[in-house]
């Protein structure tokens, strides 16, 4: 028996035991594996095919993931230039799977209701390609920040980052979304080959008031989808309360709700009815065993709310309105009250600074001024959907641009990382091998060629094989550090 299982919690094992029958030995040896390490490609900013290309470590294809890839153990991907410039996500393979199951597209308005530290909300904001709105919160305000982080590296340029309670957002935005993500907080079953502490800190009673905290998720998160929209409930446990049992828990108490099939792969296992109410249509949630694939423990069950469901679209408009009034104004003053836009010097600093760097699209659309906000010296770019932020505890309204200064305007890390190769002129082109990359990511200045560079003076993007890193100044030769101390060593 593998040294580890010792550690594993009698009453976790019995259960598993009792779950599994005759796959129980194939499951307990499956803790003797090495765990898998996996990264999932930032299709908003590179193809597969070209990452494939640059890729300089040894990646092998998941099988059950589009844009997912197996890296060997010893390698480090986050010291390679190709992460700084936000082109994958680090992130164990299973965990992977939820978001690649919820079918976003460009324009619909995506929730991730527990998103910290982003695993599942990069992977949406780059399905929507910067089109529409993801709202990604959670609840613990430290991780949110990490959550922030993660998708400005990502270069997301269309989120509204927040961290409030679940139960403030369900009032705020009634039969609002189209595509809602709940990887609820569980008991972590699924993840304790990876980390040990949580084998430690298990108990079945804990399991059991994570379950509770899950239904009251999950029911929020049904009234906030838009008739025919979609949810997708993920956790990485195997308890049947927080899987099987709370999705039942849904569907006795949300008739519109309905489970849909999940797109397969041969190493998935069905749902199981009896973990729940017994319904048969319980196996089409997907459930992830570590001896059936190459991943950690995950349960996923994708439902679509009924286009007849409990709210019209007019139903919608009713409940938009009332809380526009609960706030102190009528909907539809929202438009002509936006606030932050700027005064015309201000748009005219940033304008100029867009000029010198010669750059015409962000995060893969041509700039759109409308978009631009200010508040005091920061300068953001909206998300193209209008969100009503009052009364919102938010971490940021779309994109950080910069910060405006006197007679100046000076562009900010993740304006660097929201633009994609060739959308910016101004740039210093070095390889992806360059030792000074590294260097100039450690916050050094550095010494370039004049054939490494577009222009010879003033503002420049630093690109590793034309992928944005960061910005810097060119004089003489010399590319000044502006890489933000906050940002070295991420
Ligand atoms: N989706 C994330 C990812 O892929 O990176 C992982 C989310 S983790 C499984 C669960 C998250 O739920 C934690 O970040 C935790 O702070 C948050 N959380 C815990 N209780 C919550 C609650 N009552 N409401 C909202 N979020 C909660």
């Amino acid at each position: 028996m593998a040294e580890k299982q010792l550690l594993l919690p009698e009453a976790f094992l019995a259960r598993m035991q009792s779950l599994l029958g005759g796959d129980y030995p194939a499951f307990l040896n499956s803790y003797s594996n090495p765990r898998t390490y996996g990264l999932r490609v930032n299709t908003a900013k590179i193809s597969c095919e070209e990452f494939e290309q640059i890729v300089p470590f040894s990646v092998k294809r998941i099988p059950w993931i589009p844009d997912g890839y197996f890296y060997p153990e010893d390698v480090r991907p986050s010291r390679c230039p190709l992460y700084q410039a936000g082109l994958y996500y680090l992130q164990e393979p299973s965990a992977m799977t939820p978001a690649s199951r919820l079918p976003v597209v460009p324009g619909q308005k995506v929730l991730d209701l527990c998103a910290a530290p982003g695993g599942k909300a990069t992977a949406l904001g780059a399905a929507l390609m910067g089109d529409g709105l993801l709202l990604a919160n959670d609840v613990s305000a430290s991780r949110a920040k990490a959550l922030l982080r993660n998708l400005e590296l990502f270069g997301i340029t269309n989120a509204l980052v927040t961290s409030e309670p679940v139960s403030k957002l369900a009032e705020r935005f009634p039969a609002y979304f189209d595509k809602i993500m709940l990887d609820a907080p569980c008991s972590g079953e699924g993840m304790f080959r990876k980390e040990d502490a949580l084998a430690q800190d298990w108990s079945p009673e804990k399991s059991d008031s994570l379950a509770q905290v899950q239904r009251e998720l999950i029911l929020h998160a049904a009234d906030m989808l838009k008739p025919g929209g979609m949810l997708l409930y993920s956790t990485c446990t195997f308890a049947p309360a927080e899987d099987e049992g709370t999705i039942s828990y849904l569907l006795a108490n949300r008739p519109d709700m309905t489970l849909s099939k999940i797109p397969g792969y041969e190493g998935f296992a069905d749902g199981i009815p009896s973990c729940g109410n017994g319904d048969p249509e319980l196996t089409k949630c997907v459930r992830i065993f570590p001896h059936r694939m190459n991943g950690e423990g995950h349960f996923l069950a994708l439902l679509t709310k009924q286009p007849d469901g409990a709210f019209s679209e007019g139903a919608q408009d009713f409940r938009e309105s009332a809380a526009g009034r609960r706030s102190g104004k009528a909907s539809k003053n929202k438009a002509a009250a936006q606030p932050g836009r700027p005064d015309k010097q201000s748009l005219a600093l940033i304008r100029t600074l867009f000029d010198e760097i010669g750059i015409t699209a962000i995060g893969g659309r041509a700039v759109d001024d409308t978009r631009i906000a200010v508040f005091g010296e920061k300068a953001y770019y909206l998300p193209s959907v209008p969100v009503d932020t009052r009364e919102i505890n938010f971490l940021r309204h779309g994109l950080y641009l910069g910060d405006l200064k006197k007679n100046r305007f000076e562009p900010s890390q993740p304006l660097a990382l929201a633009l994609r190769k060739g959308e910016a002129a101004a740039i210093v082109t070095l390889s992806l091998g360059d030792e000074r990359i590294a260097q100039y990511l450690r916050g050094e200045s550095i010494s370039v060629t004049p054939g490494e560079t577009s222009v010879q003076s003033g503002w420049a993007l630093l690109t590793a094989d034309g992928h944005p890193l960061a910005f810097g100044k060119l004089v003489n030769g010399v590319l000044k550090n502006k890489y933000p101390a906050g940002w070295r060593g991420i």
